[in-house]
């Protein structure tokens, strides 16, 4: 019944228990597998603030090793008198910035009816942790096939989260990306906390691929890397991180940011980390996007999913190839 549960695809004695042996590996623009032998890191700033910071911040993260742009046009912000994002204008940037480095772009749906624009920019649609059970919003970027990251709620569980996930599912876009940033706890001297467990707990549970943000779950920028080596070793298949030119000069989110050269260091250890539990960090030069931004060696990938492509868009010309993870 349920299309994300290992235990209705993979029952052992102890069906949800077992870990499923077809995962899926998300194509993303026909450019980067997600959830397969190598980690995609994405990574980029929490807001687009303008043209020239976001262009910057592509280009560092790209050469930094990131595979996909993350930057919100439009931010659920707790205050609605704090920075709100560029909106429409930052969707152009955003554009503009694939275009100069080759990085597929994930950005924030807020509300169903803005489908349509996002699609025609964003190559991930990001959920964000507030919007995990607007059941309105995931039954529509369940009409998409654009891949759909979606962030753990606030303060939902494990099961709250697979269901959300079955949402979009269940409306036809297999295509989903599990998200784990943190929850809120008793503990106050982190923003959330980071739900380690979550990590393999997903994978026994699910075939769909899990990545974490180490930068709303921590909070602050010190504890991104520790958090991100922590998701590295507990199986996560990518990550997610605000990297900002400049982070005292941020608009949002900027005491968690990481300078881009930070952010080097970071990738370096989840590589080594990666390699020492039989993975590691996807690059250009492993097939996805090359640094002059064109797509290199495509991965081999067994597509068990759909392409990144709504039905009569333009899907990606490279085809993926990558290995599951496990095998
Ligand atoms: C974000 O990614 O900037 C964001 C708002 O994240 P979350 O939904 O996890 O709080
Ligand atoms: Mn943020």
């Amino acid at each position: 019944m349920l299309h994300l549960l290992t235990s209705s695809r993979n029952s052992g004695a102890d069906g949800a228990q077992s870990r499923t042996s077809t995962r899926s590996i998300i194509n993303v623009a026909g450019r980067v597998a997600v959830g397969g032998r190598s980690l995609a890191i994405i990574a980029g700033p929490c807001s687009v603030e303008g043209r020239e910071m976001l262009i910057d911040s592509a280009r560092a993260v790209r050469d930094a090793g990131a595979v996909m742009l993350r930057g919100g046009a439009f931010k659920p912000r707790t205050s609605p008198y704090a920075f709100r994002g560029l909106g429409e204008e930052a969707l152009d940037i955003l554009a503009e910035a694939r275009e100069a480095t080759g990085l597929p772009v994930v950005t924030e749906i807020l509300d169903p009816r803005q489908l349509q624009r996002m699609e025609s920019v964003a190559d991930v649609l990001q959920v964000g942790a507030r919007n995990m059970q607007n059941f309105a919003l995931l039954s529509e970027v369940g009409q998409s096939r654009k891949p759909v990251l979606l962030k753990r709620g606030l303060s939902a569980t494990i099961d709250e989260l697979l269901l959300a996930a079955e949402y979009i599912l269940a409306a036809g876009n297999p295509n989903v990306i599990l998200c784990e940033r943190g929850i809120r706890t008793f503990e106050t001297a982190t923003r959330n906390t980071l739900d380690v467990a979550a990590v393999p707990v997903l994978k026994a549970l699910t075939h769909l691929p899990v990545i974490v943000d180490p930068s709303h779950a921590g909070g602050r920028a010190e504890l991104v890397e520790p958090l991100a080596l922590a998701a590295v070793a507990a199986g996560a298949d990518g990550l997610i991180v605000e990297v900002h030119p400049h982070p005292k000069e941020a608009l949002s989110d900027g005491g968690q940011s990481l300078t881009p050269d930070l952010f080097a260091r970071m990738v370096e250890r989840c590589d080594a980390v990666a390699r020492a539990v039989g993975r590691r960090v996807m690059t250009g030069r492993d097939g996805s996007v090359t640094p002059n931004g064109t797509p290199s060696t495509p991965l081999n990938k067994k597509q068990g999913k759909t392409p990144g492509a709504r039905p009569g868009a333009k899907s990606g010309s490279s085809r993926l190839r990558e290995e599951p993870w496990p095998a």
